[in-house]
């Protein structure tokens, strides 16, 4: 009989979105005459800018061609022009990253799973409480404990590291997902710090930076001195320019991150290289000319139009939160709300509460880990008159009552 890794088993029981489905599919079921609102969603909603879809029917095009064609890349890691682009993209925030410490890929998710591979059992895993699932989920199916940095309301929902407590890989994730909220330069230099002091890697997911308006908010970690020793960043084309469906991401692994295994300084960004040469086979031509798109200025244009329409629902949830007197983080610089259930309410207690009274759908802050109890997410990924409909009724209901 074959053996299975258990591992799998303990996390599959309680994923989030199958039980929010299930929910949902009851209550449809029970009241098809009332259609759901749904904020909870982390999907982008606008279709793909022009200048994606027209680098796609050219590559498209190329490809039907014999002189043109393009069939295996040679090393995986992205065309030079997209690796160019993004090198260049880093540029214009201040970063100087080189377009070799840089690899393709068809979203971040997949790196920010698989990049477990690299590290080897005996690390202590930090990350932050309320969490992005794929960074835990990943750790627990390589059977790794973790440890957790708490964020809650006390903090602004932005974990610090406790100078007394040792970890050698730490998760972060800014503007971040499920809570909205961002750090600023001064709390990444402390992060920075104490990765330097503890020589551990920090494993940085920026999918959220296109969303950042605060120019003293960082756009990328790249932008603190000292990260290019101890930083990985991870960044996404998904909610940036709506890949969601077309599927592109890069990530950064500078060169001068090295570890010492038997007196000789082994690069992580050749690790990642051995690895990924072994399970991945690149981004395909048509997509990553679509992503190369995004980075010329027309690209730089409408991607920043589409995030716009996103931001006025943010703005418009943010001030209806203020108005009601209910206590959030994110609206400003990241796609996402993550508020106080109203009421001392829990977080499961509050969707079926909005599911049953106004028929809006958010997400359970509990979802994401125990400072997420008594916490909601709800996103601005959706139509302007959707957000301002859903708005209304919460006004209706909760005002005078939270
Ligand atoms: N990182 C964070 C924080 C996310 O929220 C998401 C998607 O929701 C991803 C990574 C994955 O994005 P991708 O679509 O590029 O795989």
């Amino acid at each position: 009989m074959i053996h299975i890794n258990e591992n799998i088993l303990s996390m599959e029981k309680n994923y989030l979105f199958i039980d929010i489905a299930k929910r949902l599919a009851a209550f449809t079921a029970a009241n098809p005459d009332k259609p759901l609102i749904r904020m909870g969603i982390g999907d982008v909603t606008l279709p793909l800018p022009p200048v994606c879809v027209d680098a796609l029917k050219r590559a498209a095009d190329e490809m039907g061609v014999k002189e043109t064609f393009r069939g295996y890349e040679d090393s995986g890691a992205g065309y030079d022009f997209l690796r160019n682009a993004v090198s260049g993209y880093y540029s214009s925030k201040g970063a100087d990253i080189s377009p070799d410490e840089i690899r393709i890929n068809d979203g971040a998710k997949s790196d920010c799973g698989n990049i477990t591979d690299i590290f080897g059992d005996g690390n202590t895993v930090m990350m932050t409480d309320p969490v992005y699932p794929v960074y835990a989920d990943s750790n627990k199916i390589a059977g790794r404990s973790i440890i957790y940095a708490d964020s809650n309301e006390e903090n602004g929902f932005a974990a610090m590291p406790d100078p007394s407590i040792h970890a050698d890989v730490i998760y972060l994730c800014s503007p971040n997902n499920p809570t909205g909220s961002v750090y600023t330069k001064a709390q990444l230099e402390e992060w920075v710090r104490y990765a330097l002091d503890n020589e551990a890697v920090i494993i940085y997911d920026s999918a959220y930076e296109a969303f950042i308006t605060d120019p003293s908010v960082p756009e990328s970690i790249y932008c603190i001195e000292g990260a290019k020793k101890c930083a990985i960043e991870m960044c996404s084309l998904s909610k940036t320019a709506g890949f969601t469906g077309l599927r592109c991401g890069y990530t950064v692994i500078p060169r001068d991150i090295t570890v010492s295994v038997g007196g000789e300084e082994v690069r992580l960004c050749d690790l990642w290289a051995r690895r990924q040469g072994t399970k991945f086979n690149g981004v395909s031509y048509p997509v990553q000319r679509a992503a190369e798109a995004v980075f010329t200025p027309e690209g730089q244009r409408q991607i920043h139009e589409n995030i716009s329409y996103y931001q006025r629902n943010a703005r418009l949830m943010a001030d209806t939160l203020t108005s009601l007197g209910i206590k959030f983080t994110g609206g400003i610089n990241s796609p996402y709300i993550w508020l106080k259930a109203p009421g001392g309410m829990g977080s499961w207690e509050f969707f079926d509460f909005l599911l049953n009274e106004i028929q809006v759908v958010g997400t359970p802050g509990e979802g994401f880990g125990r400072n997420g109890a008594g916490w909601f997410r709800l996103t601005s990924f959706n139509s302007y008159e959707n957000t301002a409909e859903a708005m209304d009724r919460l006004k209706r209901l909760l005002a005078g009552s939270a």
